[in-house]
């Protein structure tokens, strides 16, 4: 069976580079007994360089870095924007990308979104795809169409060979922070949705190989369901990531 992958999106949090610093330490010392977990941990930008310092001094395999977005240029006039190629120099191994709230405050649209994983995919990162529908979507019964489209457009002209590196991750917008998680049973459905839509891209063997991760209000008390129940291949996690205790017990609970 496949470890699975925990990811941690702190967001913009925490608020000062000591309270970052702490929060990672406490995660690295509270992963001392979790067995057979891959994590992330995906703090703001400005972190990074100084906690995969701290990774690098005590080597943890099962621990490590990633970023919450990147640009889809190397380098360049793009004020304010970070580069895959500045990421994967840095030390980290995995992006988020496409996260419904880049989606919905930044107007990331499926073009830029795909633009993105070209890229990262081009400077070696693992891209963490998020895809989901909102609550109107959801009530329109248009779930399936969403899904649908943010995966043909998000992947477009991305090779069989590239999309191998790639997690997608099931995050429907109305459990983002809100302590209303999805239901396991419609979370499966939706990782089955997953799978087949990416079959009828790629091949059934790739689909089946595709790791999933469900976000959206997950916590020490739902986490196993994911895994267990609904079949993810892990999880993304936000609020909960930002308390060691709760993130530790996330992990103990599926390992
Ligand atoms: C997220 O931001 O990706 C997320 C899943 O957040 P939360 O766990 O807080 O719902």
């Amino acid at each position: 069976m496949r470890k699975p992958l925990v990811v941690a999106n702190w967001k913009m949090n925490p608020s000062t580079l000591a309270k970052a610093k702490k929060l990672f330490n406490s995660i690295k010392e509270g992963i001392r007994k979790v067995r057979n977990v891959e994590i992330v941990i995906c703090p703001p930008f400005l972190y990074l360089p100084q906690l995969v310092e701290f990774l690098y001094r005590c080597r943890k395999s099962q621990l490590n870095l990633g970023a919450q977005d990147c640009f889809w240029k190397e380098k360049g006039a793009f004020t304010g924007e970070i580069s895959p190629l500045m990421l994967k120099n840095i030390g980290c191994q995995y992006v988020i990308i496409g996260h419904s709230e880049r989606r919905r405050h930044f107007n990331e649209t499926d073009e830029m979104i795909n633009k993105k994983i070209k890229a990262a995919l081009k400077a070696k990162l693992k891209p963490i795809f998020c895809v989901g529908e909102t609550g109107e979507e959801r009530e329109r019964e248009e779930t399936s169409k969403i899904l649908k489209s943010q995966i043909e457009n998000g992947l477009n002209k991305i090779s069989k060979k590239e999309i191998k590196n790639i997690v997608i991750a099931y995050e429907p917008v109305w459990a983002i922070g809100t302590g209303k998680p999805c239901d396991p049973d419609e979370a499966m459905r939706m990782s089955l949705l997953i799978r087949k839509i990416i079959a009828q891209i790629y091949s059934r063997s790739i689909s089946e190989a595709l790791p999933t991760l469900y976000g959206g209000s997950v916590d020490s008390k739902n986490a196993a369901k994911y895994i267990k129940e609904a079949r993810m291949n892990g999880l993304l996690v936000g609020g909960a990531s930002l308390s060691s205790k709760e993130f530790i017990k996330i992990l103990k609970a599926i390992s």
